[in-house]
């Protein structure tokens, strides 16, 4: 049964080029960003970055300047395994809903559990804020996250393009809608 009680935000980055990955490597999860609703209160309950070493690709300078993020913090973080485990046990993100900003969170994490036989750490119940946002203010088209901020007049708090910030701001636009 699903677990109404807290509600996760979860924001990813991933290695990524200008244009395609270079030979032999792939877009590949390195950060693995949290944010917790209390439902009860509607309050923000925290904010976790976990930082994901990547098995197959490199952060490539592009990579560094979009997300602050450089391969030696990625390299001290833990596998994409244990993320996932860290999910499930500490978070019960299997009984929990979750949401994130657009579809490409879920996917990356649908690929990479796919890829490489890890058990998906999520259930089916996955809120995609970007199409709710829209929605709600009856707008023609989605729109970014930073575009959403902007005309709830909200702050846009942190580092943009770091997973725990991001979390952490789309949640901000969650709490308004709910
Ligand atoms: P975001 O949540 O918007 O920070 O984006 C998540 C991930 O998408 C980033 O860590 C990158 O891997 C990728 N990404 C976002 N924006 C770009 C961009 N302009 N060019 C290439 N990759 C991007
Ligand atoms: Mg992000």
């Amino acid at each position: 049964m699903v677990k109404l009680d807290r509600l996760l935000v979860i924001d990813i980055e991933a290695t990524c080029w200008k244009k395609s990955p270079p030979p032999e490597q792939e877009n590949e999860i390195i950060e693995v960003g949290i944010a917790t609703i209390d439902l009860t209160t509607k309050i923000i309950e925290e904010k976790v970055s976990i930082l994901v070493k990547p098995q197959c690709s490199t952060v490539s300078t592009f990579c560094t300047d979009l997300t602050t993020l450089t391969q030696d913090r990625v390299d001290a973080g833990v596998s994409f395994a244990d993320a996932c485990l860290r999910l499930r046990k500490e978070y019960l993100s299997e009984k929990r809903v979750w949401a994130s900003y657009g579809d490409y969170d879920r996917r990356m994490f649908e690929k990479q559990c796919k890829a490489r036989g890890i058990r998906y750490p999520f259930g089916v119940r996955h809120l995609n804020v970007k199409t709710l946002f829209a929605i709600a203010r009856g707008l023609p088209r989605e729109v970014g996250m930073a575009r959403a901020l902007e005309m709830l007049d909200l702050p846009l708090e942190g580092t943009h393009h770091r997973g725990h910030d991001d979390a952490w701001n789309i949640a901000k636009i969650l709490l308004k809608l709910i």
